[in-house]
């Protein structure tokens, strides 16, 4: 199977990157080559050349400062941007526009869309997500955080936790208990808060890997004006469900290229290390490269489904569970090679907590290392792998589905 684009696509593929190569240095290695005050140097001024060609939100409506590009020519500029190894966006872009930002267009009210969006392109709002609570997680619906209408606005009382990059954001979506006498999915509405109010206190906690990437955020009587409801009163399940289909949109694009470069930059470490050619290491290797062709023809399987203007829902689940079991296998080969070396990690960390690490990079020990842990939080953020395994089970292959827990079991 040799699968191709049309020639119209590929029309595009070159203007694409001929907008990289105009617009990155010549010597351009990937970001993973950059370090320290350097990335973040970069990556500013390289968010605004985005928004100024409008590829920042590339399949947003060109009324709000979107590229209004076709699913086929997102896809493209998904695949040239991961080829070429550069952002597509700031830390928390990936909340601002790809989660809140597509569940905006659809759900939003025009007041809301008209305010919310342009904010969110030009930086002025940074996003963050607060769905998990200490005792609901898997579980969501089960959230406790309540929010009280009071007048003209929303006072809140709770906790969320594990909130990915909360210390850089100022507002959050939030998931919040509007109606505490309503069937648990019912009484949930999808709240809009800005965090710089004194009742909103976020705590950053430490990961495996020594860093910070998320956070608590706790709500001490945090008010949000009456009109930033999403969706309607008591409908937050729904606009949350959408949003989570977004949460796992892009992947099918960029992660098999994401991937493959890492899979080449071990192959480097495992020569650097003269073990390319010890039996077991090469079998181990083998298996790897295999599994990294399959996600390719399984993340085209889902594009081809998504140019169709099929938005990744359950069966997103598939290549979730696929790509973030396949990680920790091949991090655990990477630290394996590395030997003695990864006990004692040097050089630079990778630049980010969430899969791989960025291409370019110095194939530093600490970068593999940092990797390796943090591929333990990959099948659990975003739904853990046994939830996917229910999702897939359930409403994919139609199977019986799991007793709930105020649904006992039939005697
Ligand atoms: C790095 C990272 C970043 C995150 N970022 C965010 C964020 O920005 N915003 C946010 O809101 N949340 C975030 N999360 C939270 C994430 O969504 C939750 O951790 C995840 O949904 C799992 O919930 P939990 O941690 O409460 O585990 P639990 O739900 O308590 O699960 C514990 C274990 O029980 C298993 N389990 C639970 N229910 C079932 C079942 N029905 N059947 C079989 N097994 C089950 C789970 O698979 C897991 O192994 C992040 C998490 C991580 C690790």
């Amino acid at each position: 199977m040799q699968p191709t684009y049309t020639a119209e696509a590929e029309a595009y593929r070159e203007k694409v990157q001929a907008f990289l190569a105009e617009k990155l240095p010549t010597d351009w290695k990937g970001i993973g080559a950059l370090n320290g005050d350097e990335i973040t140097r970069f990556v500013g001024e390289w968010r605004a050349i985005l928004a100024d060609a409008r590829y920042l939100a590339p399949g947003w409506p060109a009324e709000y400062g979107g590229g209004g590009l076709s699913a086929l020519e997102q896809v493209i500029v998904a695949e040239e941007f991961a080829k070429a190894s550069v952002p597509t966006g700031g830390s928390n872009d990936v909340f601002g526009i790809q989660m809140l930002g597509n569940t905006l267009l659809q759900w939003g009210t025009d007041e809301q869309k008209a305010y919310y969006l342009p904010r969110i392109l030009s930086g002025d709002d940074i996003w963050c997500q607060g769905y998990s609570e200490p005792n609901a997680g898997s579980d969501l619906s089960n959230l406790g955080l309540k929010a009280t209408l009071d007048g003209d606005q929303w006072v809140l009382n709770g906790q969320k936790i594990w909130t990915s990059a909360g210390h850089l954001a100022d507002h959050i979506f939030t998931l919040a208990r509007t109606d505490p006498d309503a069937p648990r999915h019912k009484g949930i509405s999808f709240l809009l808060v800005d965090m710089r109010q004194p009742g909103i206190d976020v705590r950053p906690i430490k990961m495996i890997s020594g860093e910070s990437e998320f956070n608590e955020v706790f709500y001490t009587d945090a008010v949000c004006p009456k009109e930033n409801v999403v969706g309607g009163l008591n409908n937050g399940w729904a606009v949350a469900m959408t949003l989570l289909g977004y949460e796992r949109g892009e992947a099918a694009a960029t992660f098999p290229l994401k991937f493959q470069g890492e899979f080449d930059r071990l192959l480097t470490l495992a020569r650097s290390k003269g073990v390319e050619k010890d039996p077991v290491i090469r079998q181990r290797l083998a298996w790897c490269y295999g599994k990294v062709q399959m996600m390719r023809y399984l993340g085209m399987r889902t594009l081809t489904q998504f140019t169709k203007g099929h938005h990744p829902g359950p069966d997103g689940g598939i290549f979730k569970l696929y790509w973030s079991e396949y990680h920790q296998v091949v991090t655990e080969l990477a630290m394996d090679i590395a030997g003695l070396d990864g006990l004692v990690p040097t050089g630079r960390p990778p630049l980010s907590a969430f899969q791989t690490d960025d291409g370019g990079d110095p194939l530093s020990t600490a970068s593999w290392a940092g990797t390796f842990l943090n591929s333990r939080a990959g099948t659990i953020y975003a739904g853990s792998s046994q939830i996917q395994k229910n999702i897939i089970g359930e409403m994919v292959l139609g199977l019986p589905k799991e007793p709930r827990p105020q649904e006992p079991r039939a005697q």
